[in-house]
């Protein structure tokens, strides 16, 4: 297969020199594209800023915002067959970004957001058959909300993780996760590595894509 794995922050500023993220250490996408590409699949990794090196036989692009990391998937998804959208990406951004840095005397008050582009969202009407995954991080309501973003973002698998704990999600290297598929499956995985979940998700997709159907 031909996977797109997204991964990482995207980081939106305010002046030339500040910026508003997350705290996304990219460690779930890159352990998804290492997965990939040691299964052989063609894996382009689009990554947001983060300090990890690309695994082995991945095709880098590297973006800062979710403007970039947009266009960047916009543009390769014709080519690809499935999408999986690991990366953090901001939701917000600040309104005006001024052309110079703000002098800390004219500091502003008040931090003006209007939202960023959501990606899923936007490359929906391109998916023709393509794989979409999508991760939701909730710290409450996990399935609950898994769900709805399953449906809203066209999803065919939702990977829903706690990251209310130290062990969970953010810039740890294990994950508390459950898999949610389109078709109402539901599976409650322990808590495992990163890279261990990673493999999971590549062979669900392998299965999918092999209509052998894919149990979850
Ligand atoms: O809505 P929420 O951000 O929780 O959804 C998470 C999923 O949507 C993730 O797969 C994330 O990569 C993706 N996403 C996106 N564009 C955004 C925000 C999130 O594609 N602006």
């Amino acid at each position: 297969m031909r996977i797109i794995v997204t991964a990482g922050p995207t980081r939106e500023f305010m002046d030339p020199v500040r910026f508003i993220s997350n705290r996304s250490s990219g460690k779930m996408g890159y352990a998804l594209a290492g997965a990939a590409a040691a299964r052989g699949h063609k894996v382009l990794l689009v990554s947001g800023p983060c300090a990890l090196s690309a695994p082995r036989k991945t095709d880098i692009e590297r973006v800062v915002t979710a403007e970039q990391m947009l266009e960047a998937v916009r543009e390769a998804l014709p080519k690809f067959d499935a999408l999986v959208m690991a990366a953090a990406v901001c939701d917000w951004r600040p309104k005006h970004k001024a052309p110079q840095k703000i002098k800390k005397t004219a500091a502003p008050r008040m931090l003006e957001l209007k939202p960023a582009p959501d990606i899923l969202k936007t490359v929906a009407p391109l998916k023709h058959g393509k794989f979409f995954v999508g991760f939701a991080a909730e710290t409450e309501d996990i399935e609950r909300n898994a769900r709805r973003k399953l449906r809203e973002k066209r999803l065919d698998l939702i990977v829903a993780n706690d990251v209310s704990r130290a062990d969970s999600g953010f810039d740890s290297d294990t994950n508390l996760a459950t898999l949610l598929d389109a078709d109402g499956g539901r599976n409650r995985l322990p808590l495992m590595s990163k890279d261990k979940l990673a493999l999971r998700i590549v062979r669900w997709l392998e299965k999918k894509a092999s209509g052998r159907g894919a149990g979850i």
